[in-house]
């Protein structure tokens, strides 16, 4: 099969032939239909996640068709599914709260072990998948990859945004647009920040009620501005000090930071305005991932129209493009989210 594997930091992926991989008892192989690529492969690629390491493939947001199960897994050839990107055990303490994403034992295809961007995938501890709704395009179900579940889970299962609360969002790259259509659909109002006019008009475009340019301002006192005393719920998606400080200065008292952005490499530790947390009695949440058991609570929310998030796709691309677009995360993202379709290629 064709795989994409890094063979050296910051270096395009090699396109290389590989064996196809086989189900464990447990699991299943898919044939990929489709993969995101998403910020979290561009850390692998630059060296600076921790654990992905050189002969990786990378590829977490995926969409395929069981070609193999395993004697102990409950789906069959034909079936199609999508995943969340973290493999829960299934019977640890973790997992039997409801808290899989958590769990200890946890596996991570794209990170650790062979991912999406190639034909076919091993998955392991198949009970995570959820079924592919019937009118859900593969492409649509990878974009939601774990930009869509991670903002739902931190939205809902974290930060408890409620109807009419302001939320704001620093960095409207995937998650950011996700959690921002999330919120509409929930009832809070979204103000967003970001530095590139086109991705700002892009988030008003389909549904944000404010938008603040950073480049510009301060974009802490101008959302305190807009939402008359500062956001009720504020969500960081990008991993930096400087958002995640704005994050925390943008809200009123009592009021609930949410970590989404990954700090790794030289933002792993960051100085932060503790004065704020404090003086403000805020609340400040980390989240990674979502729980399996809450793929089919989002899915619904699709399927009944509640929420649409095909606008987050902006292309569809081949395998061999995958190297153009994880260099693109270098810079400044247009808007929208890749989604590779075509692995023959
Ligand atoms: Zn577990
Ligand atoms: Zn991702």
């Amino acid at each position: 099969m064709r795989a994409a594997v890094l063979r050296a930091y910051n270096d395009d992926l090699a396109i290389e032939t590989r064996p196809e991989p086989h189900a464990e008892p447990d699991g299943v192989v898919l044939r990929v239909l489709a993969c995101g690529v998403c910020r979290s492969d561009w850390h692998g690629w630059t060296g600076e996640h921790p654990r992905v390491k050189p002969g990786q493939v990378p590829g977490h947001e995926y969409c395929g068709e069981v070609v193999e199960a395993g004697p102990l897994a409950r789906w069959h050839v034909g079936d199609r599914v999508v995943a969340p990107f973290i493999l829960a055990c299934g019977h640890c303490p973790a997992c039997a709260s409801g808290n899989q994403h958590v769990c200890p034992d946890q596996r991570l295809p794209g990170f650790v072990e062979p991912g999406a961007f190639a034909e076919y995938l091993a998955v392991p501890f198949a009970h995570n998948l959820a079924r592919l709704p019937e009118r859900m395009t593969p492409a649509a179900a990878a974009a939601l990859g774990c930009r869509a579940t991670t903002a739902w889970h931190a939205l809902t299962g974290r930060a408890d945004l409620k109807a009419g609360e302001w939320l704001a969002i620093h960095g409207t790259g995937g998650v950011g647009l996700s959690a921002m259509l999330i919120g509409k659909a929930l009832g809070a109002r979204v103000v967003v920040v970001d530095i590139v006019p086109e991705k700002l008009s892009h988030a008003l475009g389909l549904g944000a009620d404010a938008a603040v340019d950073a480049r510009h301002c301060d974009a802490a006192a101008a959302i305190r501005d807009i939402t008359g005393g500062g956001a009720h719920v504020s969500l960081e998606a990008l991993g930096i000090a400087q958002t995640t400080n704005a994050s925390i200065e943008c809200l009123r008292p009592l009021g609930r930071h949410v970590q989404v952005g990954m700090p790794v490499g030289h933002t792993a530790r960051m100085e932060i305005n503790m004065n704020a947390v404090y003086m403000k009695n805020l609340a400040l949440f980390g989240t990674r991932g979502m729980p399996s058991w809450r793929y089919p609570s989002l899915l619904a929310l699709i399927e009944h129209g509640d929420v649409d998030f095909a606008p987050l796709i902006a292309r569809e691309v081949a395998l061999a493009d995958a190297s153009r677009e994880l260099r693109a995360f270098g810079g400044p993202t247009p808007p929208g989210v890749a989604v590779i379709t075509d692995f023959a290629h």
